[in-house]
């Protein structure tokens, strides 16, 4: 038995032969042409073609893999038409006398290093799609039709990579599962492949290579591990782990949709946490009644400068829009300690964690501050958004921030920017300081939610990041849950609402005592909702 580990990103027992795709080679040599006119023509043709296709596509898709994964192959659609695309295309026909194979490979290449070189991790994941245009394109152009080569019996996909075209047009009676060298858990293969309930392991590198075709394996798409001509033990434990998912699956699948309820008839909000824009299609998947904390900082951090207004508005547009009229809390940008940028210019500091982060960075930096609040009320007209200040520990800080707010939406009004005046704002209770006065903070606020991750660093005093204190790290102490109980209490007597967006809200130990608590709201990792109203309704 050969043992290889990928990255799972579509939970999943599968067992079967791996089959390595075999793709129809595609004819991209420079290939010179007497007729430009005539070739640009061809290109045109072909454009069409690939445009008519992608409609049907996207109208036949809505029905497997839902209308909103479906709305890709609309992108795509965009893509073609975009300028940035054709007109580069046109000029290399044109200047180089080439054939248009030639002119949209290098084209779509380019273009597709171009996404891939990004920093954001939605951009850079649609480097695949920039590659599923141009493919199709050429496709049409030499008359080569995609060929998935499939056996007549299931089987377990093996790619280089998968492109989402190939992904959706899968038939699932014959994909097992899909196993790749490459690829993004953002990528729409991904979460195609999760949306279609088909195990996938990506990033197994050169380790998967082609001589394991035809060979019996079997596969743990949560864990990442592929067992290549598995022994009886491991088919066994395997075996026994599909049945269990199975029966949990069809039991969690009836909650779909529902309310969360506990079994005193309570209504709590199950929400979920995000870092990017790409996360929103888990959120949806996995049947969060809302964004409860989206960590803006991850759109400031791996980059070489600030992103500007114009790119969060979009973010925050994106992520609104796609959950309609489900509230979205953009956490203002946490920054500092453990996470670190270097176009910010911190000084370096002896203690980061007690340091100049967050919000008292912004507090600071009122510029930085007010670009992120105007991109995020420009966005508040597409969805249902509040906005959240993190490592609040005062009221005077908690007014300042207020006051950045109302400059901003001042501002706003004055030049006839339109936006939505009533976005709730919130703050994050991650401090003792914060628990212990929020009584005082639930009279200039519209929402707690308890950042558990820090509020244990810093009520114990055991830094988060620090393996070798972990042992002390309880996060059962008692003064944690004392906290967390008094600020919930003085929530409720000023009349709003809390809830945790920290890693303990997902602790199925402590579900029973959150419920006992009066808690309003959890928001956990995207799969984990069902799971967790589960556990409510029976608390
Ligand atoms: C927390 O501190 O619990 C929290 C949710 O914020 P972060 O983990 O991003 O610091
Ligand atoms: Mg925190």
């Amino acid at each position: 038995m050969i043992t290889l580990q990928g990255k799972g990103v579509s939970a999943g027992i599968a067992s079967g032969v791996v089959v390595f795709l075999k793709r129809k080679s595609l004819s991209v040599e420079k290939r010179p042409v007497a007729d430009v006119e005539k070739e640009v023509e061809r290109f045109e043709a072909a454009r069409r073609i690939a445009s008519e296709q992608l409609d049907e596509l996207s109208k036949k898709m809505a029905g497997t893999i839902g209308e909103e994964n479906a709305v890709l192959f609309e992108v795509h659609r965009m893509l073609l038409e975009d300028v940035d695309y054709t007109e580069p295309i046109t000029a290399i026909i044109k200047n180089e006398k080439v054939c248009a194979e030639y002119a949209v490979n290098t084209t779509g290449s380019r273009l597709a290093q171009e996404f891939a070189d990004m920093d954001d991790e939605y951009m850079k994941a649609r480097a695949v799609d920039m590659y599923d245009v141009s493919k199709r394109v050429i496709g049409i152009l030499s008359g080569v039709e995609d060929d998935l080569t499939r056996s007549d019996e299931p089987v377990i996909l093996a790619a280089d990579d998968f492109t989402p075209s190939e992904t959706a047009q899968l038939d699932r009676g014959k994909a097992l599962a899909l196993v790749s060298r490459q690829g993004s858990a953002n990528s729409h293969t991904a979460i195609f492949a999760r949306t279609m309930g088909i195990p996938a392991i990506i990033g197994f590198g050169a380790f998967l290579s082609g001589d394991l075709s035809g060979k019996q394996a079997v596969l743990d798409g949560e864990t990442g591990a592929l067992y290549i001509e598995p022994d009886q033990e491991t088919i066994q434990t395997l075996e026994q782990k599909k049945e269990a998912l199975r029966q949990e699956k069809e039991c969690l699948e009836k909650l779909r949709g529902k309310p969360t309820l506990t079994k005193a008839g309570r209504r709590m909000k199950l929400y979920a946490n995000i870092g990017s824009v790409g996360d929103v299609e888990s959120v949806l998947a996995g049947d969060a009644e809302g964004i409860g904390l989206f960590r803006s900082e991850f759109l400031y951090l791996g980059r070489d400068s600030y992103p500007d207004e114009e790119y969060q508005y979009q973010c925050y547009r994106r992520v609104l829009e796609k959950m309609g009229d489900r509230q979205v809390i953009i956490r203002t940008l946490d920054i500092g300690a453990d996470k670190q940028v270097d176009y910010l210019n911190l000084p370096k500091e002896e203690n980061p964690a007690l340091g100049i982060r967050a919000i008292r960075l912004c507090l600071n930096r009122p510029e930085l501050f007010k670009t992120q609040l105007r991109a995020i009320y420009r966005a508040s007209l597409y969805g249902n958004a509040a906005i959240m200040f993190p490592m609040i520990s005062s009221l005077d800080e908690l007014l300042r921030a207020k006051e950045a707010a109302r400059a901003v939406r001042e501002a706003l009004a004055a030049h006839s920017v339109p936006f939505k005046r009533d976005v709730p704002i919130g703050i994050m209770i991650e401090t003792p300081a914060s628990a212990i006065i929020s009584d005082i903070l639930a009279k200039e606020a519209d929402f707690f939610s308890l950042g558990t991750n820090d509020l244990t660093q810093y009520t114990l005093a055991v830094d988060r990041q620090n393996e070798a204190a972990a042992e002390f790290c309880d996060t059962h102490h008692e003064a944690v849950l004392r906290l967390i109980r008094m600020t919930c209490e003085n929530a409720h007597k000023a009349g709003i609402w809390a809830g945790i967006c920290g890693q303990l809200g997902a602790d199925p130990t402590l579900t029973k005592t959150f419920v006992e608590m009066g808690l309003d709201e959890l928001s956990v990792e995207p799969s984990g909702i069902l799971k967790l109203r589960n556990l409510i309704t029976q608390c």
